[in-house]
């Protein structure tokens, strides 16, 4: 896609700094990371986001993540590692090509994805259960 900047990094227009790629996805470091190591998991064709991805690429994309994991929590010294995928401006996605974020975590780094977590009110959680499951 012309506009698209991760695809303008995989026809090399735009630098990266590779950290491993097959014939299906890269996976490179994120310009801005949230800790040292913080790296992007894309499909090399372009896909908007994770539910226009097909099946088959997810899974290479999900292998590669779990490869780069590990050898990020190791060679970064992580005590932890969030992998985690925004879909749709709402959500945080600034980039419209389908990506999957390695982010190592240290101990008290201070950062936190899950603001505003509550309880179910009483007989809201299985409402809530069949409404999702009545679009499968
Ligand atoms: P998201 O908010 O999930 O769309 O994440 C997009 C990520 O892409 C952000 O964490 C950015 O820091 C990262 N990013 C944007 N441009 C570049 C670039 N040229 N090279 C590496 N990472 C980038
Ligand atoms: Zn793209």
């Amino acid at each position: 896609m012309e506009d698209c900047i991760f695809c303008k990094i995989i026809k090399g227009e735009i630098p990266s700094e590779k950290i491993y790629e097959n014939e299906r996805v890269l996976a490179f470091l994120d310009i801005a990371p949230v800790n040292i190591g913080h790296t992007l998991v894309i499909p090399k064709e372009h896909y908007a986001n994770i539910f226009e991805t097909p099946e088959e690429t997810l899974t290479e994309m999900l292998k590669v993540t779990k490869k780069v994991g590990i050898a990020i929590k190791t060679q970064m010294r992580a005590d932890g590692v969030n992998i985690n995928i925004n879909n749709d401006s709402a959500a945080g996605q600034i980039v419209f090509h389908s990506h999957i974020h390695i982010i190592p975590r240290l101990k008290d780094d201070g950062f936190s994805m899950w603001y505003g977590k509550r309880p179910y009110d009483d007989g809201e959680m299985s409402i809530v259960a069949n409404k999702i499951i009545a679009g499968l």
